[in-house]
């Protein structure tokens, strides 16, 4: 044991007594299964929850829960200049929108496994690395802003790779009576890992997704404790995982690069590597090129976004499902009302190259999703939906629930069911036509077809009046309606008109149409029996003598 370097360590250091092995201690290896996987999501608090953190923290939450693992969520607030007050918590609500409520979070009052928040885990930290000075594994760095500004622009004029190495890690040979010395001075400094690694050899790990990948050996001495004492990102990843227990790091491409520097780490602590899982990015396509899906740039790198205009969870889910795992699709084709969970993902179904971000997919998703609800499910949701961004569509959902359910229910009880919705927010537009209040809105408009006369339309309505069919079942009531269109010389079938055209004033559908029109004010809805039907024969009436009063 070199005395000077433990000198060194308790300077920085004079108030941690604990060892590491006092933290082994306390955070044993986790009582699971063999193969059960341990691991996480670990949020910046800098802002809102992104569509491709949604995706990362959704397939490892996945991959814990298939295994019986352990899922937590630790904050990652080290860097105190970015943070977004309350923007953890945010992203917690979000996740649990989404399902993800995590076994272990910041924001539970205990944890075995805690503090998850890193602020709150300066203790552990600084034991380690005490213990990393006191072994020779790091040194404390005085360099200041300008020296270190002065080194990069060096090794740029000279092409040469950047950072603190070689000749530039320059406190790296620091006398350790100098280095006393600074620090009984107050001298400002960092810490920094002391790298053993060779520029000309080659690291190799196993990522999970990826198989083997190598690199060249990291050669860097990286900040490891930035001089507000707090650790940076690759020291906190190799401390917060290994006592936490981590068996998988699985975290987005971005970070493949470093994994060499994390790889030095735990191995010159002697600790186990975890498994690497490297997600692909989320890309866009923009202007023909690939692109990483942009906070700053792209509304829908927002997860708000959906959640604002009302896309419903379960296809949003499917969505990320079909990018995490290429036989997804297939499977969900098989069983188009299955638990999305009963789905297992696996790593080697990944795809490698960044997962194309498709807005077109989402909706036909989510139109599918939506459709094969139930009513009930659909209007709880709806009313979920609306009660936090809609506040008229809520007020008609409550004035009357079963009316409305009898309205979204057209169509759904089939084997095929009508795709009507895309998202929540498309409902309101959809179903308002059926409410007074905003029928008698509508219809001033008087959205009819130009091409028929005013006259006829006010005929074929004042004869609909006196016999709507209505006590009829749905292909009578059809008949009933076609025999009157075809007295008015009207084609029993659109076909018919399109042949010769001439021959008739338009065809059956045209003359629906105008019947449509006056007692929906819209010439677009479903299926119209269903419609006139839940208005019943009355309100039907009343409507249509009001329209005809207005032409
Ligand atoms: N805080 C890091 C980030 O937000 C976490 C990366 C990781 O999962 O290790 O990107």
């Amino acid at each position: 044991m070199n005395n000077k370097l433990n000198e060194i360590a308790n300077v920085v250091f004079p108030d941690i007594h604990l060892t590491i092995k006092d933290l082994e201690r306390k955070y044993p290896k986790r009582n699971l299964s063999e193969d059960a996987i341990v691991t996480r999501f670990a949020p910046s608090p800098t802002g809102f929850l992104h569509t491709g953190s949604l995706f990362t923290s959704l397939v490892s939450y996945r991959f814990a829960k298939q295994t019986d693992g352990v899922f937590f969520l630790r904050l990652e607030d080290t860097d105190q200049k970015r943070e977004i007050k309350g923007s953890g918590d945010k992203v917690v609500e979000q996740l649990e929108t989404f399902g993800i409520v995590p076994d272990e979070s910041y924001l539970d009052e205990f944890t075995a496994y805690g503090p998850l928040v890193q602020s709150q885990r300066k203790d552990i930290y600084h034991t380690v690395i005490k213990a990393m000075i006191a072994s020779g594994d790091a040194y404390p760095c005085f360099c200041t802003h300008e020296e270190l500004a002065e080194t990069r622009k060096y090794q740029e004029e000279n092409k040469l790779l950047p950072g603190y190495y070689g000749e530039f890690a320059t406190c790296k040979h620091l006398d350790e009576k100098e280095v006393l010395k600074r620090l009984n001075n107050d001298e400002d400094y960092v810490v920094r890992f002391k790298s053993n690694g060779k520029a000309d050899k080659r690291v190799s790990f196993k990522d999970a997704i990826r198989g083997v990948i190598e690199f060249p050996e990291n050669i860097l001495d990286i900040v490891i404790m930035k001089s507000d004492k707090l650790p940076t990102y690759h020291f906190a990843h190799v401390v917060d995982d290994h006592f936490m227990r981590t068996t998988h790091i699985t975290r987005g491409e971005e970070w493949m690069s470093s994994a060499p520097i994390h790889l030095e780490m735990f191995d010159r602590l002697n600790w186990q590597r975890p498994i690497y899982a490297h997600y692909p990015v989320i890309m866009k396509l923009d202007d023909g090129k690939r692109r990483k899906l942009s906070k700053r740039k792209d509304e829908e790198a927002s997860v708000d976004f959906f959640l604002e205009k009302g896309y419903p969870i379960e296809g949003f889910i499917d969505y990320l499902m079909t990018l995490a795992n290429s036989n997804f699709e297939e499977w969900r084709i098989q069983n188009p009302g299955a638990n999305v969970y009963d789905f297992e993902l696996s790593f080697n179904k990944m795809s490698l190259d960044g997962a194309l971000f498709d807005i077109e997919k989402i909706k036909s998703i989510s139109k599918d999703r939506l459709s094969l609800m139930d009513a009930t499910t659909f209007t709880d949701k709806a009313l979920e939906y609306a009660k936090q961004y809609e506040p008229k569509l809520q007020e008609l959902i409550e004035i009357d629930r079963q009316y409305f359910e009898s309205i979204i229910n057209i169509g759904r009880d089939q084997k095929k069911p009508r795709k009507d919705h895309e998202k929540y927010s498309d409902v309101f537009d959809f179903v308002s036509f059926m409410y007074d209040k905003y029928f008698y809105e509508m219809i001033q408009a008087l959205p009819f077809n130009d091409s028929f006369e005013r006259s006829l339309i006010k005929d074929i309505l004042d004869e609909y009046i006196k016999d709507t069919g209505l006590s009829l079942e749905q292909n009578e009531w059809f008949n009933n309606l076609k025999d009157k269109a075809v007295s008015r010389n009207f084609a029993a079938r659109p076909k018919d008109f399109k042949k010769n055209p001439g021959d008739y004033i338009g065809h059956v559908g045209d003359y629906a149409e105008i019947i449509r029109v006056a007692a929906c004010g819209k010439p677009d809805t479903p299926n119209f029996y269903d419609i006139l039907k839940i208005l019943g024969e009355e309100r039907v009436i009343e409507r249509i003598k009001y329209t005809k009063n207005l032409l």
